[in-house]
Formats: C-alpha cells, sequence, structure tokens
C-alpha cells in the first residue's frame, strides 16, 4: 500500500509510532496528482507550497511530541467555495475565478487548528448547483472508478479526490444531496450534518437555508474524526446551533443490537436500478443479522420533495447570486457603455447557463404576483415533508434508502435535460428539506464496476446514529477497503 492510499486514523497511527512523517506523506500525495490528475481533473488549484509548509510545520510538532490532533500532518482538500485565505476560491465559476479570499472559513480555521495539510481546492458544479460537475465553469471532473462517467455533483472534485488517492480525505458542501451523491458515485463516505451542525461562515452561500458542509472520506471512521473538528457552534453563523457537539468516534460500535431501522417504501420506486435496489436490500439484511430491527416507514410527501426543492433553493439562489455585480470583486466585463451595461454584461458573461436557469426560475418565483403560489406554497410543503421525517423518527432510529436511483451516469447523458439531472437528487434532497443529518456509504458494485451507496439518515442532531449503524455495517464488509484502479 502507498501512503496516499491509506486513511487519516491510519496515518495518524503511523506519524505517532514515528513510522513516517507528514512531509513523506504530502509527498506522496502531491506526486500522486501529478501521476493521476491529468486524467480525473479533480483539482481546480493544487496548493503545493502551501502544503509542504504545513507539513514541515507538522512535523516539527510531532517531533516536539505533540500528536493529540488526529489530523495534524494529513493532507485534506477544501471544496473550492469554501474561502482559504490568500488562496483562490473559485466556486467554478468565472464571475469569481479571480477571487481571492481574505479570510478563511471557519470550517478551513478549524481545520488549520487541528495542523492539516491543505492539498487542493476540488472542481465543483458552478457554484454548487449540479449532480455531475458538468456544470463546472472550466472542465469536467471524471469519475476514477470509469473515466467516462461522472463522479457525481456538486462536490464531485472532492469525492474523486478522496477515491483516487490524491487526497487523504475532503471536505464538501450538500444544498440537495452534493456530499453525498458524489460519495455514492465514487464508492467513498460522505456525511451531511444536521443544518446548523457545522458553521457555514466563510461558504460561498448557494441556498442558504438548506447549504451544510461536512466530510468526505475513505472511511466511517474518518468522518466521525473530521466532525470532531468541524462541528460546533460559531458566532460568525447566526443560524450555528449552540449545543455541545458529542465525540463521534464514541458512536463507533460494532453491535447495532436493538437499533430501529426504517425503510421508506416511497424510495423503493419503479424506475430504480434493480443493481442498486437490491444491494441496498441486501445491506439491510445484513443489518438486521447484526442485530437491527427492519421496520417498513411512510414519507408521504415524498413525491413533492423535488418539485419543493427547486422552487426553494433556487428562489435563495436568485437573491444570494445578486452580489456578483462586477464592482465589489470577481470578474468584471471589458468595455461597458455605462453602469447598467456594466452589471448585465459581467453577470452574462461571468456566469454560465445552469446559474442563469436557476437565477431566472428563482428571481420568477419570488416576484409580486407569484410569491404566494411558489415561494410560500414551497415553504408550507416544507414544513410537511419536514413532518413525514418526525413521524417516522418517532419509530425508528435510523432510516435506510438508497443514496441515489442508478451508479454513476455517463458524462453528456443528461446534461442536455436539465429535468433528467435534477431527478438524480430525488433521494437526497428531502433531507437538506428538513434539515436532519444523512450518510452515504459504499455498499455494492454493479455488473459494471460502479459502486453503489447506502443512505443513512437520522433525527435532526443524531450523527451518532447514523455513524453507529454506518460503522457497524461497514466493518462487516469490505467494500470501503476497495480502490480506483488508474
Ligand atoms: N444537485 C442538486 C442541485 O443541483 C444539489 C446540489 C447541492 O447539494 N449543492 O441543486
Amino acid at each position: 500500500m502507498e501512503l496516499y492510499q491509506l486513511t487519516i486514523h491510519e496515518l495518524h497511527d503511523m506519524l505517532k509510532k514515528g513510522e513516517t512523517t507528514s512531509e513523506t506523506i504530502t509527498e506522496s500525495v502531491l506526486s500522486r496528482i501529478k501521476a493521476v490528475d491529468g486524467k480525473v481533473k479533480a483539482y481546480i488549484t493544487v496548493t503545493e507550497e502551501v502544503a509542504r509548509a504545513q507539513a514541515r510545520e507538522a512535523d516539527k510538532r510531532i517531533k516536539a511530541g505533540d500528536t493529540s490532533s488526529p489530523l495534524l500532518g494529513i493532507p485534506i482538500a477544501v471544496k473550492d467555495n469554501m474561502c482559504t485565505d490568500g488562496i483562490k476560491t473559485t466556486c467554478a465559476s468565472k464571475i469569481l475565478g479571480n477571487f481571492v479570499p481574505p479570510y478563511d472559513a471557519t470550517v478551513v480555521r478549524n481545520l488549520k487548528q487541528a495542523g492539516y495539510v491543505l492539498c487542493g481546492k476540488p472542481n465543483m458544479d458552478e457554484f454548487a448547483m449540479g449532480s455531475s460537475t458538468e456544470n463546472s465553469g472550466f472542465f469536467i471532473t471524471k469519475n476514477p472508478w470509469d473515466l467516462e462517467r461522472i463522479p457525481g455533483g456538486s462536490s464531485g472534485g472532492s469525492a474523486a479526490a478522496v477515491a483516487a488517492g490524491e487526497c487523504i480525505g475532503a471536505l464538501g458542501s450538500d444544498t440537495g444531496g452534493s456530499i453525498r451523491q458524489p460519495a455514492s458515485c465514487c464508492g467513498v463516505v460522505g456525511l451531511k450534518p444536521t443544518y446548523g451542525r457545522v458553521s457555514r461562515f466563510g461558504l460561498v452561500a448557494f441556498a442558504s437555508s438548506l447549504d451544510q458542509i461536512g466530510p468526505i472520506t475513505k472511511d466511517v471512521t474518518d468522518a466521525a474524526l473530521l466532525m470532531n473538528i468541524i462541528s460546533g457552534h460559531d458566532e460568525k453563523d447566526s443560524t450555528s446551533a449552540n449545543i455541545p457537539s458529542p465525540d463521534y468516534t464514541r458512536a463507533l460500535k460494532k453491535d447495532v443490537k436493538g437499533m430501529k431501522i426504517g425503510l421508506p417504501k416511497e424510495y423503493f420506486i419503479e424506475g430504480m436500478d434493480p443493481e442498486v435496489e437490491k444491494a441496498v436490500k441486501d445491506a439491510v439484511k445484513m443489518l438486521e443479522g447484526l442485530g437491527a430491527k427492519v421496520v417498513q416507514v411512510s414519507l408521504p410527501h415524498t413525491d413533492y420533495a423535488v418539485a419543493t426543492y427547486y422552487i426553494l433553493a433556487t428562489s435563495e439562489a436568485s437573491s444570494n447570486l445578486a452580489r456578483y455585480d462586477g464592482v465589489k470583486y470577481g470578474y468584471r466585463t471589458q468595455s461597458p457603455k455605462d453602469l447598467m451595461d456594466m452589471y448585465m454584461k459581467s453577470r452574462a458573461e461571468g456566469f454560465g447557463p445552469e446559474v442563469k436557469r436557476r437565477i431566472m426560475l428563482g428571481t420568477y418565483a419570488l416576484s409580486a404576483g407569484y410569491y404566494d403560489a411558489y415561494y410560500k406554497k414551497g415553504q408550507q410543503v416544507r414544513t410537511l415533508i419536514k413532518r413525514d421525517f418526525d413521524e417516522a423518527f418517532k419509530t425508528v432510529d435510523v432510516i435506510a434508502t438508497p443514496t441515489a436511483p442508478t451508479a454513476a451516469f455517463k458524462i453528456g447523458e443528461k446534461s442536455s435535460d436539465p429535468l433528467q439531472m435534477y431527478l438524480s437528487d430525488i433521494f437526497t434532497i428531502s433531507v437538506n428539506l428538513a434539515g436532519i443529518p444523512g450518510l452515504s456509504l459504499p455498499c455494492g458494485f454493479t455488473s459494471g464496476n460502479l459502486p453503489i451507496g447506502l443512505q443513512l439518515l437520522g433525527k435532526h442532531f443524531d450523527e451518532e446514529s447514523i455513524l453507529h449503524a454506518a460503522f457497524a455495517y461497514e466493518q462487516a464488509t469490505e467494500w470501503h477497503r476497495k480502490r480506483a484502479k488508474l
């Protein structure tokens, strides 16, 4: 095994025992990036020099006997919509193509305090709008398991980088599935925390009432370790919850005796890939074998989730993206006639087609005369969707579903039909509307050797139960040890 193939906790153990150094690990990851990123195209920016300097710093701390932080000296990739002080943060958009933030996002500050090594800023769908990274304003990231396929999105670069060994772990963001769906496509673990669990300060906003940052890792233990570092109250984010965060590694138990797992009947529908359905059902059987009790539950408003999400998310986006006007930062058109022309041309030239579509949809839903019919109605249905989950969680601890209806699709297969693309989020977006936590982990492969994801959902602020179920399943299987061959 090469160092770049290992997990955060495995490398931390080696560092503690003096079996390797952060500089050696970092060089292993950087040379892996050199070797394969031409094919995978996971990164917008590789921060080689920063990584080397942080690795030297980490090695000094380790030499001085300080090995308490599990992240000390470990190379991590941070999705390009989280601000990194002095390092370009583009959101994969031409409009932010030259944006260098003067401050760190709170999660980045936390990672720094834990002594991480930043290896780069991965690609994504522009402003996190998409499910395939085909909407990146720069280039498409490829799935390491099959370079003709999408890595999922919008955190496709982060998931592909983890799967390809181009980083040890990563951060993604999830507004409607953007951590879990790419994790599922790339055969890695992705956790979207409860809304309010992780600070959004310094995360470039897409839909502020839905956005959450979370880990994308090679296994469940690493997800828990990163959660320990990024979660917690932050004064700089008024929506961050002022409740204590537990030590998530304490939830990693192999025994699920007595745990109640719900299977929502609305999530096993006609038209879903039979291989996906079988893998997920087998995984649930396995959890039953480990002591869990499986019962059927119902989430009756599931049918309305896609429509509700695309009203609310686009409305919030249209408002959030009004700030890109060519004045304060980002792209400005070359020779405008006057101020109005400058605004219009800067936006017309800076935003890509999907972002424009969403700004128009959202502006329409919010406009006088349509607001009650669309935005207000959307908010009401959102409440019904949340109540469905509240009701189901009265009888179960965890809900299990497929993460996505199919494995990774071919590049170009859905890009001409936005509606088809929107439907790839059908199993993930209700979770953001309800604000609950959700995790995706590998549960098998299709006959074409593409990873399949199992999604586990929990009650508000109960990431522990899903980490617990996920860890028990993972320890009883070998999927997480498989690595894409490149
Ligand atoms: N695919 C969904 C969308 O395009 C979700 C994206 C996300 O979670 N950021 O909106």
